[in-house]
């Protein structure tokens, strides 16, 4: 992947083309490395300051100063008197030890300029011939004058015209030590004359020049003055500088976004402290030893990766930020956002991380707890639409109703039966409306009063109901409220039908119990009940010794009453004088009964003889009081009737059969005395109830008081005619 001239190339606009990132032949699955995302190797300009000869001054130099030993060669050779073996060898030697010398260090310390080092041997390689060469003839002075001419001509063009200054106190310091040196070796000799002006020369020169240079000091105090100004002046530029560099650093440093600087080599060089505390990192584990894509989810890098593959095959630009996750030295993930930018300085990458986890993890609480509300809406919607069909399928008519009776829902079968649509009755009727007036008094009342009596109210009513066209509908209403709840849900079910065919059974029931046990003509018991009842009552009362009383009784001169009006009114008469009896007997274990014919019996347990003839007298008056005219009857103009009466105390020797007789000879007494009258058994009398005597009056009403004891035993049966 080739770095990337482009990125940044516009110094306005510091933002990464991420575009620029990733090359066109990249495979879409490849990992991005996120080295290739920074900066490219910008081509820093070299300092070309005296153009391109200058450059080429090195080289020149080298040339020339490996090319001096070989004129010094080229003289030596043309002059038949010095041995130039010698000096050959010596120079071959010294400039091949330099040449190694100077490789070994190049080698050792991976200097980067191997030119450099080659031209430092060369220089000294000169040096040394030109001094060799001079000492073996110092008549020929041509290679020190190369040598220096050379050295004047290289150093002039590399380091400017300044440096022949220098060169030549170099000169100034040698010339003596070799003159010297000669003087030592070979003796003196005329040759060295010369090169004693020269020193001359030279020391004069010196002189001049130290003079010189004290005017120069002077200038050059004067100017050290604006220098000291003009340092002062940096000075404080330099501290304006630090201080603005400080801060600088210190917003990086405190900055609540993590930051790192990215090198060339995409090694992070620069992170602040939010960056370490994310990271986990120490300084001196990432500096130069650390990627920002050594943090990054490779997972995260290939998504990346594709999204620049699509968006650069598309055309478009990339963007500067990304989210994604990094592991921290723990291995933790954290949910992160890089953004890219472009330092001006430098053109390095700073990238700005932001810690979203926090809010990642709060979004994805969110989003789960959305999920869940909607996962339990869907459920509810889904209850509901369970309630609703089973609130419409229950098989019964059924509502909602609110507290204030209002329907708020109804289903179809509710609708049927009250013959309303659920348009008409939802919402906009109350329950109260389809329940009958007198019903819905007799539930309130009843409701009342529970209230009052602080009981629980009922669930189910049966009360009456009104549909549509007002017809009457019998119902059950069950009720039910839901515990915390204010609405209720009502049930009705129709019972119309079954009341009806309840009211026909109970008519049938009824008919049948008549049949079974009653008279038809007279509704009193018939003579098989008759019979039944006064066998039990004899059986009963004989275990308890308690009195058992019987009347009979036959209505006066019937026959030719119903000669003289009918059968109808005679079957009519029988039925009020029946009434009669039963409204006068009206002790419930007192049994009235249709002996046969229009003979009446009336049984009373528990009733002694006074009480039975007490009884038997007052329904002779109620008959004759019904004034039924007779005008057939022998003793009255109304239908009269004559009473017997008997009464025991049951036992073993004593039986029902003599009870009956009893009565039916009273009867038939009271027949024989006149009619319309009571006649009470004198033999029951005496064995059942000794102690009582009575008195009937003549007259319709007839008074019975408690007998004494003088009269007890004469007035046995005591019955007056009622004409
Ligand atoms: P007495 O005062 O002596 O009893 O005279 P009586 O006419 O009542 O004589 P008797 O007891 O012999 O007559 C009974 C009559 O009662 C005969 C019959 O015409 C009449 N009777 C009996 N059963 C019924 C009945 O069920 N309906 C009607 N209408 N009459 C009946
Ligand atoms: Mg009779
Ligand atoms: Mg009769």
């Amino acid at each position: 992947m080739q770095p990337d001239a482009n990125i940044g190339s516009s110094p306005e606009s510091p933002i990464v083309d991420f575009d620029s990132l990733v090359s066109n032949d990249t495979p879409p699955d490849t990992v991005v490395d996120l080295s290739s995302l920074a900066v490219a190797d910008i081509q820093r300009k070299q300092g070309f300051n005296l153009g391109a000869i200058r450059a080429k001054a090195p080289n020149l130099q080298i040339t020339a100063r490996f090319s001096l030993p070989l004129m010094v060669l080229l003289y030596f050779s043309a002059i038949p008197a010095p041995p130039l073996l010698v000096p050959l060898a010596l120079i071959i030697l010294v400039g091949v030890i330099f040449l190694i010398h100077q490789l070994y260090i190049y080698r050792r310390t991976r200097q980067p300029d191997l030119t450099k080092n080659i031209m430092i041997s060369a220089s000294q390689l000169d040096v040394v011939t030109a001094h060799l060469a001079w000492l073996f003839d110092p008549m020929i002075p041509a290679p020190m004058m190369m040598l220096v001419a050379i050295a004047a001509i290289g150093n002039g063009l590399q380091h400017g015209v300044r440096t022949f200054r220098s060169l030549f106190q170099i000169i100034l310091l040698m010339t003596p030590v070799v003159i010297a040196l000669r003087i030592f070796l070979l003796g003196f000799d005329w040759h060295c004359l010369p090169f004693l002006v020269l020193c001359a020369f030279l020391i004069l020169y010196t002189f001049f020049m130290v003079r010189r240079s004290d005017a120069i000091h002077a200038d050059m105090e004067a100017r050290s003055t604006d220098l000291e100004l003009n340092n002062f002046k940096l000075k404080q530029l330099g501290m304006a500088l630090q201080k603005s560099e400080a801060r600088y650093r210190n917003i990086f440093d405190t900055s609540s976004a993590a930051m790192v600087l990215i090198e060339d080599n995409m090694m992070i060089s620069l992170a602040n402290e939010r960056f370490l505390e994310l990271s986990k990192y120490s300084k001196s584990d990432l500096y130069n030893k650390k990627k920002l894509s050594d943090f990054i989810d490779k997972d995260d890098l290939q998504r990346i990766q594709r999204f620049h593959a699509k968006r650069r095959k598309m055309g478009g630009t990339t963007p500067t930020e990304y989210e994604c996750k990094m592991m921290d030295k723990n291995n933790n993930i954290k949910h992160i956002i890089i953004r890219f930018n472009i330092t001006q300085w430098h053109e390095r990458i700073m990238a700005t991380i932001e810690d979203i986890t926090s809010r990642k993890k709060a979004k994805t609480a969110l989003q789960s707890s959305i999920k869940k509300l909607r996962q339990t809406a869907a459920r509810l919607t889904q209850s509901q639409k369970r309630y609703r069909n089973l609130f419409e399928n229950t098989g019964t008519a059924t509502i909602l109703v609110e507290k204030n009776l209002r329907i708020s829902m109804a289903n179809s079968r509710f609708s049927e039966l009250t013959g309303f649509t659920k348009h008409e009755i939802i919402g906009a009727k109350r329950l109260s409306e389809f329940i009958e007036r007198k019903s819905l008094f007799r539930i309130r009342r009843f409701q009342a009063k529970q209230k009052e009596k602080d009981l629980a109210q009922p669930s189910e009513y049966e009360c009456l109901m009104l549909d549509k066209d007002r017809n009457m509908k019998h119902v059950v209403m069950k009720i039910y409220t839901p515990p915390g709840q204010e609405n209720s849900i009502v049930s009705f079910f129709d019972i119309t039908q079954r009341k009806e065919a309840e009211a026909a059974l109970q008519a049938a029931h009824e008919r049948l119990r008549i049949l079974a046990v009653g008279d038809e003509l007279t509704q009193v018991a018939n003579r098989r009940q008759f019979n039944e009842k006064l066998q039990q009552e004899w059986t009963r009362l004989q275990r308890e010794g308690l009195p058992l009383s019987l009347i009979m009784s036959d209505v006066d001169d019937f026959k030719a009453y119903n000669d003289t009006y009918g059968h109808q009114n005679g079957d009519r008469c029988l039925r009020s004088i029946a009434d009669a009896m039963k409204k006068t007997a009206k002790r419930t274990v007192d049994v009235v009964a249709r002996y046969g014919g229009e003979e009446f019996a009336v049984i009373m347990p528990n009733t002694n003889q006074l009480g039975a003839s007490r009884v038997a007298e007052s329904i002779r008056i109620a008959v004759e009081e019904l004034h039924i005219p007779n005008n057939a009857s022998s003793v009255s103009d109304f239908i009269t009737l004559s009473l017997g009466v008997s009464s025991m105390i049951p036992s073993q020797d004593l039986s029902l059969d003599a009870l009956i007789k009893e009565a039916d000879n009273a009867l038939y007494s009271a027949k024989k005395q006149g009619r319309n009258r009571v006649v009470v058994s004198e033999n029951a009398c005496r064995r059942g109830e000794n102690n009582l005597s009575w008195r009937v009056s003549s007259t319709a009403k007839s008074e019975l008081t408690p007998p004494d004891s003088e009269t007890q035993k004469k007035t046995a049966a005591v019955s007056l005619p009622a004409k």
